[in-house]
């Protein structure tokens, strides 16, 4: 006969098992735990292949299978990350589940777009827009509100944001008029709102490449100063581990070395 202690059971939403053996035979030789061990895992190798046409006999309830397939849908979390997940909520308090699914249930509510830059809101205008103390004079342009958060981090910007909603990938679908190009424009068009100084905060890959030049190109008769987020070495980095883009970007990039840098 032969004793196993399974610690755990995970499966995933195509119902292949994985089983986490605490590999203890009661009153066996050390050696001979090796050969049970051997025979059980053939066993359960014999089961999976099972199970991958259905015929499992093990399934969670509906509650836990149903919220491991929602939590499976949020990026990067696969199949067994969202069974953790599961498995760890399932020891919270009922206070803690109640919180956590009024939070999320709340999430959009009151939630708006600020009318000047699509931030989100909760008022007409966002955090930033209505503060007075910012320099509207100086519009850095965002993909999503991410990237503002991630300007904003830094504490040394004073100016204004706007979001254009994404950036350009029409491989994917995503063309100008899925962006906030035209309510961009709208702004600029008016005397009162356009700035002096656009900052092209965009990411150097080719979405956000391919988003810069079509703004550079539709942008270019307003009398406007286009600056873009400098490229090159991040703090920190090798040099000699750099690839061949970024150094060229750096190299490129150059700026005099005064008191500060
Ligand atoms: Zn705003």
């Amino acid at each position: 006969m032969i004793l196993g202690i399974v610690a755990e059971c995970h499966f995933d939403c195509n119902f292949h098992i994985s089983v986490k053996i605490v590999s203890k035979f009661f009153g066996l030789p050390q050696g001979k735990q090796k050969n049970l061990f051997a025979s059980f895992d053939s066993k359960f190798r014999k089961f999976r292949f099972k199970s991958t046409f259905g015929n499992n006999p093990f399934m969670y309830p509906a509650s836990i299978q149903q919220l491991i397939n929602l939590l499976h849908r949020f990026p990067g979390v696969g199949p067994r990350t969202a069974e953790r997940y599961v498995f760890h909520l399932l020891q919270y308090h009922d206070q803690d589940l109640i919180e956590l699914a009024t939070s999320i249930a709340r999430l959009k509510n009151d939630l708006h777009q600020c009318k000047n830059c699509y931030n989100f809101a909760n008022h007409e205008l966002c955090i930033i827009c209505s503060n007075p103390q910012r320099d509207t004079t100086i519009l850095c342009l965002v993909a999503d509100a991410r990237d503002l958060v991630a300007i904003e981090r830094t504490g040394h910007y004073q100016g204004v944001y706007f979001i254009l909603g994404g950036t350009l990938d029409p491989l994917h679908g995503i063309t100008p008029d899925k962006l906030h190009i035209q309510e961009l424009l709208s702004r600029l068009n008016n005397p009162h709102l356009r700035p002096s100084e656009i900052i092209l905060g965009l990411n150097p890959n080719i979405e956000g490449e391919t988003t810069t030049l079509y703004l550079k190109q539709i942008l270019k008769n307003f009398p406007i100063r286009m600056t873009r987020l400098a490229r090159g070495l991040p703090t920190g980095s090798d040099l000699e581990y750099a690839d061949a883009d970024t150094v060229s970007a750096a190299l490129a990039g150059r700026r005099e070395v005064n008191g500060n840098y």
